[in-house]
C-alpha cells in the first residue's frame, strides 16, 4: 500500500483505511466523499499530533492509517515517564480539536450551535471529524487516547498498580456507558461500540498475561543451552526486549489502537 512522508514521518495507508472510506462514501453518497475527506485529513492531523510529541522525546515515529483507526508507533530512545507518555497521547486529540475549531471559525460557524453546524455540509463533516472525534478520543477508556492519559496520571501517582487501576476503571466506564446506551433511545446505536471496546480491553489484558510466558520460554532456552549465567543473561535479554517493545498510539474515528501492539 502507498507510503509517503509528511513532516518527515513515514505514513502508510493500509487497505483497511480504503475499505473504511468506501463504506463511509457508500453509506451516504451525498456527503460521503466530503466526510471521507474530512476523516482522512483529521486522522492525519491527529496522528501528526502524536508523532510530533513523540519526536520531541527523541523517537522516530511511524504513522499508519487503518480501518476506523490510525496508529502512531514510536520507540523512545530512553525510558519515558508515565506523564510523558500521557502527553504524547493527549497531543493527537488536542491538535485535532484545535484545528477543527479553527476551520469552523474560518467558515464562521459556531461549534456550540448544532443546528447551524448541520445547515452547512462542510461545517458538519469538519465538526464531526475534528472536535467531536477528538473529544470522543479523550474519554477515559482504553484503548482511546483518554485511557492512556488516565493510565499515565494514575501510574505517576501509583507506579506499581496505576496502570491496572486505569484498565479496571476504563472497563467499568465502558460497561456503564454500554448500559446507559441500551437505556436511552437516541444513543442506543452506540451500545455495540461499547461491547466492541470491552472485547478489545479484554484482549489487551490477555496480551499482558502472555508476557511472562515469553520471558520464561527464553529463560528455559537459555538454561538448556548451558544454564547458569547464560540463563540469567537470557532472562535479562528477554526482559529488555519486552520492555523495549514499541509503544503504539493512534487515533481517528472511534478507536485508537494503542496498546494493542504495545505488547
Ligand atoms: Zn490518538
Amino acid at each position: 500500500m502507498p507510503t509517503f512522508r509528511i513532516l518527515g514521518f513515514p505514513v502508510r495507508v493500509r487497505i483497511g483505511f480504503l475499505v473504511f472510506l468506501a463504506v463511509v462514501i457508500v453509506w451516504n453518497p451525498s456527503v460521503g466523499w466530503r466526510f471521507g475527506l474530512a476523516v482522512t485529513v483529521f486522522s492525519l492531523i491527529h496522528e501528526l499530533g502524536h508523532a510530533v510529541a513523540a519526536r520531541r522525546l527523541g523517537a522516530e515515529p511511524e504513522i499508519a492509517l487503518d480501518f476506523l483507526a490510525g496508529t502512531t508507533r514510536y520507540t523512545p530512545p530512553r525510558p519515558i515517564t508515565p506523564l510523558e507518555r500521557a502527553g504524547v497521547a493527549l497531543a493527537g486529540p488536542f491538535i485535532e480539536i484545535l484545528i477543527g475549531l479553527a476551520a469552523l471559525g474560518v467558515l464562521r460557524v459556531n461549534p456550540l450551535d448544532v443546528p447551524a453546524v448541520f445547515d452547512h455540509t462542510e461545517a458538519a463533516v469538519i465538526w464531526i471529524a475534528g472536535p467531536i472525534f477528538g473529544l470522543l478520543n479523550l474519554l477515559p477508556i482504553y484503548p482511546l487516547d483518554g485511557g492512556h492519559v488516565l493510565a499515565g496520571a494514575l501510574e505517576e501517582l501509583w507506579p506499581s498498580r496505576g496502570r491496572d487501576f486505569a484498565e479496571f476503571l476504563s472497563t467499568g466506564f465502558t460497561i456503564g456507558f454500554g448500559v446507559l446506551a441500551l437505556a436511552v433511545d437516541s444513543i442506543r446505536w452506540l451500545a455495540p461500540f461499547a461491547l466492541l471496546l470491552v472485547a478489545l480491553q479484554a484482549w489487551l489484558r490477555w496480551g499482558h498475561l502472555i508476557r511472562p510466558v515469553r520471558r520464561r520460554r527464553v529463560a528455559v532456552d537459555g538454561s538448556e543451552s548451558g544454564g547458569g549465567s547464560e540463563a540469567e543473561t537470557a532472562v535479562q535479554l528477554a526482559d529488555e526486549s519486552v520492555d523495549r517493545d514499541p509503544d503504539l498510539i493512534g487515533g481517528v474515528a472511534v478507536a485508537d489502537r494503542h496498546s494493542t501492539v504495545v505488547e
